[in-house]
């Protein structure tokens, strides 16, 4: 298994010197993954000395992939990803009509990486259109395999849509359809598998982190049993598998009536004291709303996949951050995992040497923290930390921040290297 990470015992190992495939992206993807990959190779070079090293590995996929092999995403890179488990990517070009309807949903189906995970924190010095940025420190854990988002509809008109319409009036007695005739239709899926690992995650990972709460978010008051199994096989997994570090809202509601608020109130501060990690949950809408208003309330928040969406690019938002929101999609049990940058191809600026390669860098950082790397991934956080405090930034960063100077993408990637 040289130079591969594997899982044993449901743990991941990373050998010291570790290959790890790479995707370099389309469009300004070629700007930053190089600039990223001499940020991170200096950073476990300062952490480690010659101790540990990454060895990159580039596999195709995306336009260049396309021009080069004929194939938006060949088997090989597949095949790549599956075997080294660990891999990262700049963004890729969503191929325009008929094949594979996105690139990026297609690595998350084939290699089942069923969490998407987006840690959001507010960096010293990026402007925010929020007034109090420091107290956003949520991270995401995005249901990414089910809910209506599974791919499963039916377009209005078609045969398919009158036949799934039939089968809902006459075999499930379903007459509340307004519009039958010209509606499409769409299928939720909600397992309870499906939830259960998900939520599994989110605790584990609150309790590794030393985090104090995880946040169930659905919309279970309209869709009961889906969004509303959500929330129920949440607590289950909290209560069934992790029951002695955690306290969830449900044990405080039974305490509640039967020993009163009182009884209920000193035991969640208890567990608190403890080190207990609380699970509560929240309905999608007001917990939208209590981000802005209240968001030092919340830590890991897990949810599905259509709710997951929203909330991430929100919350991203609110650090001022959409352009540097890292991201990574994962699967715990096989160990598999793609670091990412989350924004697209940017055709606009590609080639101008004005990108900001900082939503990749902090999906490389991630990707140091999962290999357990974390010596390096803090190197480099330090070093963002500072860059941004003195006004230091790519040029979308820089011209909002009131002491801002614009670097160009290679400028501000020697920067950091040099505050490593
Ligand atoms: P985009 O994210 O590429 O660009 C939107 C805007 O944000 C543009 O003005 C762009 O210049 C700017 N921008 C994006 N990233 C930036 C960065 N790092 N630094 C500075 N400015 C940045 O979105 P789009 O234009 O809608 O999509 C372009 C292509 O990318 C499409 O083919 C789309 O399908 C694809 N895409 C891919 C991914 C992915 O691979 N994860 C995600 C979104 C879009």
């Amino acid at each position: 298994m040289e130079n591969k990470a594997y899982m044993q015992d449901g743990k991941l190992v990373v050998p010291n010197v570790v290959t790890i495939p790479f995707i370099e992206g389309d469009g300004v993807g070629a700007e930053i993954t190089p600039v990223c990959q001499k940020i991170v190779n200096q950073a476990v070079s300062k952490a480690y000395g010659d101790s540990k090293k990454i060895l990159w590995k580039e596999v195709l996929a995306g336009e260049k992939a396309f021009n080069q092999t004929g194939s938006w995403l060949p088997e090989e890179t597949m095949e790549q990803f599956r075997e080294y488990l660990i891999g990262i990517k700049g963004p890729l070009t969503t191929p325009v009509g008929g094949g594979i309807r996105s690139l990026n949903v297609a690595l998350r189906q084939t290699l089942d990486l069923y969490v998407c995970l987006r840690p959001v924190r507010w960096f010293k010095g990026v402007v925010s259109p929020v007034k109090e940025p420091q107290k956003v420190d949520m991270h995401i854990f995005r249901e990414n395999t089910e809910d209506i988002y599974a791919g499963i509809e039916w377009e209005q008109g078609t045969a398919e849509a009158q036949k799934f319409y039939r089968f809902l009036k006459e075999e499930m007695g379903v007459s509340k359809v307004r519009f039958p005739e010209t509606s499409s239709f769409g299928v939720k899926p909600v397992s309870v598998e499906g939830t259960k690992r998900l939520v599994r995650a989110a605790i584990e990972y609150a309790l590794t982190n030393k985090l104090p709460s995880v946040t169930l978010v659905h919309k279970g008051n309209i869709m009961k049993f889906t969004e509303g199994g959500f929330k129920k096989w949440g607590y289950e997994v909290a209560e069934q598998e992790f029951g002695a570090q955690t306290f969830t809202m449900n044990q405080f509601d039974a305490l509640k009536k039967s020993e009163g608020e009182d009884a209920a109130k000193a035991a969640l501060k208890e567990a608190q004291k403890q080190g207990k990690v609380i699970i509560k949950d929240c309905i999608a809408d007001a917990f939208l709303q209590n981000t802005l208003l209240i968001p030092e309330t919340y830590s890991v928040i897990a949810t599905l996949n259509l709710n997951g969406d929203y909330v991430s690019d929100q919350l991203a938002a609110m650090v001022g951050g959409i352009g540097i929101a890292p991201g990574a999609n994962i699967n715990y049990h096989t160990g598999h995992a793609i670091f990412e940058a989350t924004h697209g191809t940017a055709p606009n600026i590609a080639g101008k040497n004005i990108v900001n390669p900082c939503s990749l860098l902090l999906s490389s950082v991630m990707m140091l923290q999962y290999m357990g790397w974390n010596e390096a991934a803090d190197l480099i956080t330090d070093a963002l930390e500072k860059a941004f405090e003195s006004g230091e930034a790519t040029h979308d960063l820089a011209r909002f921040m009131p002491n801002g100077k614009s670097l160009s993408t290679q400028e501000f990637g020697d920067k950091i290297v040099s505050l490593l």
